[in-house]
């Protein structure tokens, strides 16, 4: 599942750099018993299998390096996973990521072992490998020079706490639909502007939480007042 996942693009040549590591582990190698059985019935009765408890320390304490580390258990119940969350982990020298299965994890893995417990969505996932692949790739870009220059990480959404301005690429009309004129003007003055402009508005429209979180400027204070002021212009006018 994860060689799919991280054999190409950016991910890959941070391997290949020696950026970042990631090993895959197979809880079996750390089950005994005849059956290298990992996972078992719930005490009190119920529905599905649990995993067990052992095979999950014995891996950890195995994988666990001296330097500052996370161990961070994928489950739904943990808290959501963000870009803040992912700046943290990405100045960690290791982090561990424990993938449950089934009904989930024995709850001594939650309470005794993981350092924290992280969700992706209020949503059931069949497993928490694809919850950390989710991780892999949102830390993994975040460590320095994983991503060139020219797709510096600095003008992704949430990096400045708003979101990212709308891309424009050839060709110039499609569909009837025009590439704003301003991206041809040459004026990078008038350019920057009118990209900060978007990237507010869009935040002030979809994510106006995240503005609420930010210091605004007093340049984007005023940015927002234009903003607002043409909307209720619009308003008036279709009323
Ligand atoms: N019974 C559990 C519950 O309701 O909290 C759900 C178990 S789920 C079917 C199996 C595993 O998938 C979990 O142990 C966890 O590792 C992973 N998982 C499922 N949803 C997830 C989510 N939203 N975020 C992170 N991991 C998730």
């Amino acid at each position: 599942m994860f060689g799919s996942v991280f054999s190409g693009g950016v991910i890959k040549k941070a391997f290949e750099k020696g950026l970042v590591e990631i090993h895959v582990h197979d809880l079996r190698d750390f089950a005994y018993g005849k059956h290298r059985q990992v996972d078992d019935r719930p005490y009190g009765g119920g529905l599905g299998m649990v995993l067990k408890p052992e095979p999950v320390f014995r891996a950890v304490e195995k994988v666990k390096c001296k330097h500052e580390a996370s161990i961070v258990l994928l489950s739904p119940q943990g808290r959501k996973f963000d870009f803040h969350m992912a700046q943290r982990l990405s100045k960690l020298q290791q982090v561990i990521l424990i993938c449950g299965r089934y009904e989930g994890l024995d709850e001594r893995v939650v309470q005794c072992l993981a350092t924290e417990e992280v969700s992706i969505g209020d949503y059931i996932l069949t497993g928490g490998e694809t919850a950390a692949m989710v991780v892999i790739d949102a830390v993994a870009r975040l460590v320095p020079d994983v991503v060139g220059k020219a797709n510096s990480v600095k003008y992704d959404s949430f990096y400045e706490g708003m979101l990212d301005f709308p891309q424009y690429t050839r060709p110039r009309q499609f569909k009837g639909m025009k590439v704003p004129e301003i991206l041809f003007s040459g004026d990078h003055k008038k350019i920057e502007h009118w990209r900060r402009k978007k990237a507010l508005e869009k935040t002030w429209l979809i994510r106006p939480d995240l503005l609420k979180k930010r210091n605004l400027s007093p340049e984007d204070k005023k940015i927002l007042d234009e903003i607002r002021t043409e909307k209720e212009g619009k308003k008036n006018e279709s009323d």
